[in-house]
């Protein structure tokens, strides 16, 4: 296989041998160079911030768990995964620890999964304690505070038990696994040390069955609660873990779902009140993020639809949580503003365009007597032409802004260069729509997914009820074009039905010429006729004429049936020959209807010249005012278009 070692600039070509460098050619020197391969910039960042907090070697690794004291208190490692499915780590990304009670809030999601969040609630309460993580206190009522704190987390267990029998553990493991998106084991020895030192949590236990929250036996809980707390993972795992939740409960990696979306939602919830115990409310003031930690030495958390971020370090603060892991975390989410409540969104990114049709109009050229009836009546249409990401301040400020425009005839909403509209706004839509059906009011839509019902659309299942109450088009112009047509029917001097048939005296480009001219003109132009679908003109064909259309409709197209704008009788077509009689064809001409037209050539046209110059100067004057009237309303659009 002919393979090739390549640099910048040179292609070397060896047999059999593919050697790939990314190399660099110094055309001064004449050297080549190795150029590293570019660093992206979150992994620049987090090394650097791998490299700034080192340093701290504050805190103690936990030595309630003996084996737990044991562990190296430099290991140090952080990772971030995000929705996409990249993982950027650094330092010991890919060491494994124990997850300890970061595994609490994935046996939450398996709990409110397995058995819904009424059962869940009933047994277990989502209030922040203030206590430490092994506080035996139980509220009220009863149950534990929450299912991040130690009598949480085993009433929790308790309840895969009572559901899942002698599986309940691998229930937990495959969860957990299916989080990470690798298959995950147990640490022995740190199962075996915490069952052998855990009579704090044996009592707790014995607490709950006592309140009558569990009647299954405690000596089993505790030791499946003691094997899921020993499972072993890594900072690059918590990410993956972390990212699942931030993606609706999709593994980013796997694509695979583990959890539905509202228990993503409410196992993040309980991570924001809860997940770092008694730290949890400075935790959310200084970080903001959904979190989880546990006495391995590790933080899990989540930037909701964003990442996942893992971080491992041994030494723990008083409270039991990474004194690295906190300062990573606050520093990337001070440096990056992730904090939740941090939101950058304004109105400002929702101001609609908005113009009227009094002086802009579709592409379709159109007569005179209708241009003139669109001049007084086209400011009876509003357009709204939207942008961006529609979020809930801006949808409520365009339909706001329509309610504004309650006598319009016509109001257009175009979402054509909108990205994104979030779910609150698809229900402030939703009210919209639903109102209009008691309005006279007519609405159009302009978007290309509505009206090709495509179930990923921005309006997703609301297609149906849009398209009941709305008149919908795929692009701008032809909704504009449609609602000119209306227009002209309801206020237009004369109904100009495609049969009709346009005087030649009202052609534009014949405007001010005398009737004795335009005698003239009349017995040197040939009638012809075509049918619906003829292509009276062919692109690139030698210009040989100017065609008057007298009745019908016609369309101009270019390249491979790309529609430009369309002409109704009373308008020509051609005239460009003109100006440039050596001219081609620059579009093609497609009778849209039956058409009847009066063809003027070149040489007819040079001939009445001759005779009377001032034939060619009126048409010359008048073809220019045209192309003036097309370029003034090409204009007004760039203003409107200006206002974004
Ligand atoms: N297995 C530990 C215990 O129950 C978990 C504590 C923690 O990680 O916060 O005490």
């Amino acid at each position: 296989m002919l393979s090739s070692y390549r640099c910048a600039g040179f292609c070397f070509v060896f047999r059999r041998q593919s050697i790939v460098l990314n190399a660099g050619f110094n055309s001064k020197d004449g050297n080549f160079f190795m150029k590293e391969n570019q660093t992206p910039a979150l992994k620049e960042f987090l090394n650097q911030t791998h490299q700034d907090i080192f340093d701290d070697k504050s805190g103690t690794p936990a030595d309630y768990i003996p084996e737990l004291a044991i562990v190296n208190p430099d290991q140090f490692g952080i990772a971030i995964t995000t929705s996409d499915g990249f993982t950027n780590e650094v330092g010991d990304a890919s060491i494994e620890f124990t997850i300890q009670s970061i595994s609490k809030a994935f046996v939450y999601s398996l709990a409110l999964e397995l058995l819904g969040t009424d059962k869940v609630l009933k047994t277990i309460g989502i209030e922040p304690s203030g206590e430490a993580f092994n506080s035996i206190r139980l509220k009220d009522d009863n149950r534990p505070f929450n299912p991040m704190v130690n009598s949480g987390a085993i009433a929790c267990t308790a309840l895969i038990c009572q559901n899942n029998g002698q599986e309940a553990f691998e229930k937990i493991l495959t969860v957990l696994s299916e989080f990470a998106g690798r298959e995950l084991n147990v640490d022995d020895k740190v199962f075996s040390s915490e069952n052998a030192t855990g009579d704090r949590n044996r009592a707790i236990g014995w607490l709950l069955r006592n309140a009558d929250n569990f009647d299954s036996d405690v000596e089993e809980v505790l030791e499946v609660y003691f094997k899921q707390c020993s499972i072993l993972v890594t900072a690059k795992d918590l990410s993956i873990m972390g990212a699942t939740l931030a993606n609706n409960g999709i593994n980013p990696v796997t694509k695979k779902r583990v959890i539905g979306k509202t228990t993503a939602v409410q196992t993040m919830s309980v991570m924001v009140s809860s997940g770092m115990y008694d730290y949890s409310g400075e935790w959310t003031y200084k970080v903001g993020l959904p979190a989880k930690s546990g006495v391995g030495g590790g933080i899990t958390a989540v930037l909701p639809s964003q990442f996942g971020l893992g971080v491992f370090s041994p030494p723990l603060d008083k409270l039991g949580n990474s004194v690295r892991g906190i300062k990573v975390c606050q520093l990337l989410s001070e440096y990056f503003h992730l904090h939740v409540l941090e939101t950058e969104d304004d109105v400002n990114q929702n101001i609609p365009i908005t113009y009227d049709l009094s002086e802009i109009r579709s592409s379709r050229m159109r007569g005179q007597s209708d241009n003139e009836t669109l001049e007084e009546f086209g400011s009876r249409v509003s357009v709204f032409e939207l942008s961006g990401v529609i979020n809930f301040i801006g949808s409520n400020f365009i339909t706001r802004s329509v309610a504004e425009e309650e006598f319009q005839d016509f109001i257009v909403l175009s979402f054509i260069r909108v990205n994104r509209i979030t779910r609150a706004s698809i229900e402030v839509f939703r009210l919209f729509f639903d109102q209009i059906l008691s309005k006279s009011q007519r609405v159009i839509v302009v978007d290309k997914e509505v009206v090709k019902d495509h179930p990923k659309g921005l309006f997703g299942e609301m297609v149906d009820l849009i398209k009941q109450n709305c008149q919908c088009f795929e692009n701008l112009d032809q909704a504009i074009e449609w609602i000119e047509s209306q227009l002209i029917a309801e206020y237009g001097e004369c109904q100009n039905n495609s049969e009709d048939f346009s005087p030649l005296a009202d052609q534009l480009l014949l405007k001010g010429l005398l009737n004795s001219d335009l005698e003239t003109l009349q017995k040197n132009v040939t009638s012809i006729e075509y049918e619906t679908g003829s292509k009276i003109i062919q692109m690139n064909e030698k210009a040989d004429g100017i065609y008057f259309l007298r009745s019908g409709k016609v369309s101009v197209m270019v390249g491979d049936g790309i529609y430009v704008s369309g002409l109704d009788a009373g308008t020509c077509f051609g005239e460009l020959a003109l100006i440039a009689p050596d001219a081609t064809r620059t579009a093609n001409i497609i009778a849209d209807t039956k058409v009847f037209c009066s063809f003027l050539s070149i040489k007819a046209f040079n001939e009445i010249s001759i005779v009377n110059p001032g034939f060619s100067e009126l048409l010359l004057r008048n073809l220019g005012l045209i192309l003036f009237e097309r370029l003034k309303q090409s204009n007004s659009k760039i203003i409107a278009l200006s206002a974004m």
